[in-house]
């Protein structure tokens, strides 16, 4: 009997022997609900021990060594459990494939396999004070002294910087270049001298971002990654892994988390028969669905090889689209429960956490507008938005606390 090819292009048999290791792997150490960093960090390095973590990346630097059709059966089966290793998000989703695809074989050597096994964490620190949406106007700045870079300023809504101990950080290296194009990476240990991490106090209730100032903090020379002045490039490319990665969670298979947590939450209020919040759900269904099949179509472009495009854009805005109308429906199903619940209450106070967080997703990875632009821009084919700041050397722009 001849052996087909299935979806993933991988053999029959080989996809079927795959795919049984990862569910015995899951049914032996998903960490189960709510999992702490602690769980997430064994769940890792188990992961990692069984060859499953990392798989793309080649197992000299610790990976699985296999590709991103096994990658693809190893997200469909560990998004049937709850979130395994979900506060890894910006460490695997983001870091590891820019290390993996840009840094140095010493780089890769030194960080890719603890930062594969869980054994250290990794932070992404573009943002500044003034310099968000347009991050390519930062004013952090990286000088050389001797084998050391030397860096100050100011870093901002840097998630999870406090429990990391690296971080991909980009920088001003050439001031009298225009902004775009003075601009490097850099690795940071978050935890040597000259790094203070201050967290930042969120609506509802939780603490996960942070300011990072950098006070003289000093790295070696060869943290640099990739090419000097070339971080802007680097820095699109982060962010498009990123908007994979935010656009694209859970993908795998099509998934309505959402849909079923509502779903849930009209029956425990009585307003399950309504037929106005049966149309309603039945709306973030579909919409889930086709959030899963943009993630899916995105993830196999992936697997073909490309590096991610401006498609992630768009699962990004379509999973900011749904978190809005989940707020809606929200504070619907929770009438005059939305404002005041009894504290003991436990479901009543997850419904109030994922209206308060539902917030973040139209500004975390992007917001709404830029990724409107970068649609309209690189794949609509629009005319770009005007620019004032073409041509002039970051050092005479008017940015940040920069009046020059
Ligand atoms: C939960 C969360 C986690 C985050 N984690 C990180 C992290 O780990 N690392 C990190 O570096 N950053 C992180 N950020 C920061 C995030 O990337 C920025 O907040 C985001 O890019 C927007 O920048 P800003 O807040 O400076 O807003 P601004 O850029 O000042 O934007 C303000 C408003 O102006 C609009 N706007 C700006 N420019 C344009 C334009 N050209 N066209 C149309 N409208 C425009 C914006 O859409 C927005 O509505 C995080 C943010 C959140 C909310």
């Amino acid at each position: 009997m001849t052996d087909t090819a299935t979806d993933t292009g991988l053999a029959e048999a080989e996809a079927a022997e795959f795919r049984q290791k990862c569910v015995d792997f899951m049914e032996q150490f998903a960490p189960g609900q709510n999992p702490t960093l602690d769980d997430q960090k064994a769940f890792l390095a188990a992961a990692a021990e069984a060859g499953l973590a990392g798989l793309p990346v080649p197992a000299e630097y610790g990976g699985g060594g296999k590709t991103l059709a096994h990658e693809k059966i190893w997200r469909e089966v560990k998004g049937n459990y709850p979130f395994p290793d979900s506060e890894f998000i910006i460490s695997h989703g983001m870091c590891m494939p820019m290390l993996a695809e840009y840094g140095t074989h010493e780089q890769k050597e030194r960080f890719l396999a603890d930062n594969i096994s869980g054994k250290t964490m990794w932070c992404q620190m573009f943002s500044e004070p003034g310099a968000g949406s347009d991050v390519a106007s930062l004013q952090t700045k990286a000088e050389l002294d001797g084998d050391e870079w030397v860096i100050n300023g100011q870093k901002v809504w840097t998630t999870l910087a406090h429990k990391s101990d690296y971080g991909l950080c980009v920088a001003r290296t050439d001031p009298d270049q225009v902004k775009h194009a003075g601009i490097s990476m850099f690795i940071m240990d978050m935890r040597g001298p000259g790094v203070e991490i201050r967290p930042i106090h969120q609506i509802d209730g939780g603490s996960h971002f942070n300011e990072v100032f950098f006070t003289d903090a000093r790295i070696p020379k060869d943290w640099l990654v990739g090419d000097l002045n070339n971080g802007w490039n680097l820095a699109t490319a982060m962010l498009m892994y990123e908007r994979v990665a935010i656009g694209g969670a859970g993908a795998g298979k099509i998934n309505q988390p959402n849909f079923k947590m509502l779903r849930k939450a009209a029956e425990s209020t009585g307003q399950i028969d309504n037929p106005v919040v049966r149309d309603q759900l039945m709306q973030i269904w579909s919409m889930e669905t086709c959030k899963s099949l943009v993630a899916m179509k995105t993830r196999d472009e992936l697997k073909a090889g490309k590096t991610p495009g401006p498609g992630g854009s768009l699962g990004k805005l379509f999973g900011s689209n749904i978190a809005w109308k989940v707020r809606t429906m929200a504070l619907e199903f929770a009438g005059p429960g939305s404002v005041a619940w009894d504290p003991d209450d436990e479901s009543a106070a997850e419904l109030q956490r994922i209206v308060l967080n539902s917030f973040q997703s139209s500004i975390a990875g992007g917001t709404d507008e830029i990724q409107r632009n970068i649609i309209g821009d690189r794949v609509l084919g629009l005319p770009r938005e005007p620019s004032v700041d073409r041509g002039v050397p970051f050092r005479d722009l008017k940015v940040g606390t920069q009046s020059s």
